[in-house]
């Protein structure tokens, strides 16, 4: 239970007021709360889900902290036909269930964006803060479980550059060691490295349980209309910053109105601000894996790793330049996968995930209805780009990871092939994604983006937007150090 500070009754609801108001402390709003809070400012930061407070804490669940798989606890529950859509319910967001790899991409995709202030060159300075304070390195060789040993040698064999430090802005075609967020089997949150050097201060106040329905923007600042145990809960702030993440945050500004006019009077909303930007230009990365059974040494292998209490699925990663990369830089993430139980969604398989970093698909996402608890309408469209780009990229890295896992040192470890991609269309029967959401509330210069180059919501005085919904093209990286590195861009320009 978060501290609810100093409440006051306003009109019979209760009511909290800051000069700043936080809603979302994930990946990038722990940084933007957090960051407010060292500089003195008055901040209150709203989460959805629960408060577990410092690193060490007893309440932290186990699975939570323990970086080897993905946790499943702490879920929105979001769904679409056979898709899942995991996001997590709690303090630290994403990056408290997340696979903690630590990527940044390349400088040119922030180049690319165009934008003052989000440059290669801009984001840099930024990366390295975000790199020290995520505690982020890489795995040493001696780290290496057996599978993905194999993985390098083979990498070697096969003449690929095997780089020490994927983690880099410059760097281009390359296999090596992952970069991890995880501190002694800890996977790193963003509320251990930016709220807990914070928490006892005064000026920082963190209200958890609370769900944020909806904002109204009035004469010199926000007024939130929130839900927390059941109860309504109005807070006002001077500035409000949205960090709800890619689905979160297109939500809530379509609730108050702002969106589509059309689309919002569809689902019984009075439209308030004209953005048919929100919500739209949603994408992700495409990935789709190739698998082979696990053969009886291999097997014997992942059960001694998993029986000394180490075996991270991944722990390699290798970058691939396709032949549809218009800039020669890689637009491939192949990275091997394994585990040996049967909790894991690999589900006694081995394999190498392929996944498309420069999608040119575009989903949306939608409120169905004005009620904050109503799941959204969720599009990804994953690989419906008229070009066939996604799907060719796809088939270029299934080829590659195939040559890979067919080595002889690979093969004589491996059984069959289990998922069939051998064709497109049993490879968009088998898609899946790399949990990258991100792009529904767009920045940028261009008629279709909801935020200006600085996150302000266009149209409002008081709101800007700071987490992955900015991104009007996903950078070619895992996206949580990108959604980091937002948060410290946006706070040290409010
Ligand atoms: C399973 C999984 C594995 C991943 N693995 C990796 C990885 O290994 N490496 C990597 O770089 N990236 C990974 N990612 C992606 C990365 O974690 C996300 O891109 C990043 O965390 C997004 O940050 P964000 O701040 O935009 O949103 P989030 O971190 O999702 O934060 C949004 C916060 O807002 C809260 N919220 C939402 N709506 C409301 C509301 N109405 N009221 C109040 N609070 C609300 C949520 O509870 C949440 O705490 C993974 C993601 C998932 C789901």
């Amino acid at each position: 239970m978060g501290d609810m500070g100093d409440m006051g009754g306003v009109g019979g609801a209760v009511t909290i007021e800051a000069a700043y108001v936080v809603v979302g402390g994930g990946s990038s709003g722990a940084v933007v709360a957090g960051r407010l809070a060292e500089r003195g400012a008055d901040v209150v930061l709203l989460e959805a889900g629960p408060d577990y407070g410092s690193v060490g804490d007893p309440r932290w669940a186990p699975e939570l902290v323990d970086a080897r798989q993905l946790a499943t606890t702490h879920d929105w529950g979001y769904t679409a036909g056979r898709w899942t859509f995991e996001r997590a319910r709690v303090i630290g967001g994403c990056s408290s269930h997340n696979g903690a790899i630590a990527a940044v991409g390349h400088r040119r995709d922030y180049d690319a964006w165009g934008l003052p202030g989000w440059t290669g060159d801009d984001v840099e300075p930024l990366y390295r803060t975000v790199v020290e304070r995520m505690r982020v390195r890489a795995y040493d060789r001696s780290d290496a479980v057996p599978f993905h040993e194999h993985c390098l040698v083979v990498a070697e064999a096969m003449g690929l550059h095997v780089a020490s430090d994927l983690c880099d802005l410059d760097a281009n075609a390359s296999f090596g060691l992952e970069t991890v967020n995880v501190v002694d089997g800890v996977r790193w949150n963003t509320a251990f490295a930016y709220l807990d050097p914070v928490r006892d201060r005064p000026n920082l106040r963190i209200v958890d349980h609370v769900l944020v329905d909806r904002i109204a923007e009035e004469a010199g600042g926000v007024t939130i209309h929130t839900v927390r145990d059941g109860e309504p809960l109005v807070v006002r702030a001077g500035t409000l910053v949205l960090s709800a993440g890619v689905y979160g945050t297109p939500a809530i500004l379509q609730r108050s109105g702002i969106g589509d006019p059309d689309r919002l009077r569809a689902v019984g909303v009075t439209p308030v601000l004209d953005l048919p930007g929100v919500g739209a230009n949603l994408h992700d990365h495409s990935m789709v894996i190739a698998d082979r059974a696990i053969g009886p040494e291999l097997q014997r292998h992942l059960d001694v790793a998993a029986a000394t209490g180490f075996l991270p699925e991944e722990q390699t990663l290798g970058k691939f330049v396709s032949s549809l990369s218009l800039d020669g830089l890689y637009d491939i993430h192949a990275f091997p996968v394994c585990a040996s139980n049967q909790t894991s969604m690999l589900h006694g398989r081995v394999g190498i995930e392929v996944a498309c970093m420069t999608p040119r698909s575009r989903g949306r996402l939608d409120i169905t209805s004005p009620d904050p608890q109503a799941a959204p309408s969720i599009d990804h469209g994953y690989c419906t780009d008229p070009e066939g780009h996604d799907l060719a990229v796809l088939r270029e890295g299934l080829a590659f990871a195939s040559e890979m896992l067919d080595h002889p040192v690979l093969a004589s470890l491996l059984g069959d092939v289990v998922t069939d991609v051998s064709t497109d269309r049993a490879v968009l029967d088998a898609v899946a994604h790399y949990y990258h959401p991100v792009g529904t509330c767009a920045m940028g210069t261009h008629d279709a983006a909801v935020c200006d180059g600085r996150g302000r919501v266009r149209g409002l005085q008081h709101v800007v937007v700071a987490d992955a919904s900015l991104f009007h093209q996903i950078p070619r990286a895992n996206t949580n150090l990108p959604a980091v590195m937002v948060g410290e861009r946006i706070a040290s320009w409010l």
